[in-house]
């Protein structure tokens, strides 16, 4: 980590950025994670943190982004007329409501990035904004974080006495108004299928076949309990990739579910189907290793309610009316609640990430630092 060296040079710029504005006990490791303390005079007020991730997805579109502001009439939007690649509105109604605004969007040739140095924006714009400020604050924490996009990396790797608040939040992803206080729980197991091998000439009632070993494993599964057969909060496994040869196979999955109970019937659920392969293959081995990835911040948010209550204070503050989703997915802030730190997130205002239609309303994406402002104003004051 990082896993590309973009991410080291944004990681140098943002930590002369944060010394520019102020932050004090700005730390860049060699993993590229960058963190700080803008420091506050009001005391007794939680410590605050503020999280965001330096990566850019992946998706084979290029790496180059040049971003435009164009104005949205309700017309279809011509976002590169050399290669002739057009939003069309009938297939993407969902910008119908920024009608008449300004929207950002990438050139059509890559995504947009909004995801996530919209949230980058956010926070530096925020420290600016507070500078002078001292009195009508506490300490806010902020960390810039590498590789969310490929497994929350940064995340877990990220040292939390550099980033010692009491809650924090990620703005990643989201509409206007989405805010997140429940994810997936999430696992991934490595089932590992030793056979026996032998010549042709002597194979009968001698071979085991670990190939066929892991097929009779998959088996065993419901075909509807998969991501593409559920949707809101039901959970899936997901079967990922398997390597096989004459002696082994090794067959990886992800388990995700929201509710902690059935999420770890999940997980006695492979460890019950391997031993009945087990029985099957007297003679063969099976072994199931399964290790979680990150919780359901639902879980850590309920120890401490003052994030979320915080949040919703934000929102009304700024006259922004909150959309609560589940999240079928995880963000840095799953991994730092599972390490215990209650972290919710809230939207950029940005949407289809992952794509190269993905835009970002600039009214949406100024609301976004209106309640991240908001959050360090409230935090000091007590709730009405
Ligand atoms: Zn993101």
């Amino acid at each position: 980590m990082p896993s590309s060296s973009g991410q080291s040079k944004l990681a140098a710029l943002l930590a002369d950025e944060l010394r520019e504005l102020g932050v004090a006990e700005v730390a860049l490791d060699e993993q590229a994670i960058v963190t700080g303390i803008k420091r506050g005079k009001k005391r007794n007020q939680p410590k605050i943190g503020f999280i965001a991730h330096l990566d850019t997805v992946d998706i084979g579109l290029s790496p180059h982004i040049l971003p435009q502001v164009l104005h949205f009439t309700g017309a279809d939007l011509c976002l590169n007329s050399e290669r002739d690649i057009w939003l069309r509105v009938a297939d993407h109604p969902e910008i119908w409501p920024w009608t008449g605004h300004d929207v950002v969007f990438s050139d059509g040739t890559s995504v947009l990035g909004a995801d996530n140095k919209a949230a980058i924006s956010v926070i530096m714009t925020l420290l600016s904004h507070l500078e002078g400020k001292e009195d009508t604050h506490g300490d806010i924490h902020v960390a810039f974080v590498p590789d969310e996009e490929i497994g929350l990396r940064g995340a877990h790797a990220l040292d939390l006495g550099r980033f010692a608040c009491d809650f924090a939040y990620t703005i990643d992803c989201c509409q206007l108004g989405e805010l997140m206080l429940e994810n997936f729980n999430a696992a991934a197991g490595e089932i590992v299928f030793r056979g026996v091998s032998a010549h042709p000439m002597s194979a009968k009632g001698i071979l085991v076949n670990p190939l066929l070993m892991a097929f009779d494993f998959v088996a065993e599964f419901d075909r509807r309990d998969t991501p593409e057969h559920t949707h809101d909060r039901q959970g899936f496994f997901w079967f990922k990739e398997l390597r096989a040869n004459d002696s082994e196979a090794h067959l990886d999955m992800i388990i995700r579910d929201f509710d902690d109970r059935a999420f770890e019937r999940r997980k006695e659920k492979i460890e019950a189907v391997a031993e009945g392969l087990r029985a099957r293959y007297p003679r063969g081995h099976v072994e199931a290793r399964v290790a979680d990835t990150y919780r359901n911040i639902a879980s850590t948010l309920k120890d401490d309610p003052r994030a979320e209550a915080l949040l919703f204070r934000a929102f009304e503050q700024v006259g922004v009316t909150p959309k609560p989703i589940s999240m079928r997915g995880g963000t840095d802030g799953a991994a730092l609640s599972a390490r215990g730190i209650p972290t919710p997130n809230f939207f950029t205002g940005a949407l289809n990430f992952h794509s190269r239609f993905e835009f970002l309303p600039v009214a949406a994406f100024e609301k976004s630092l209106e309640v991240a402002m908001a959050i360090c104003m409230l935090a000091g004051k007590p709730p009405p």
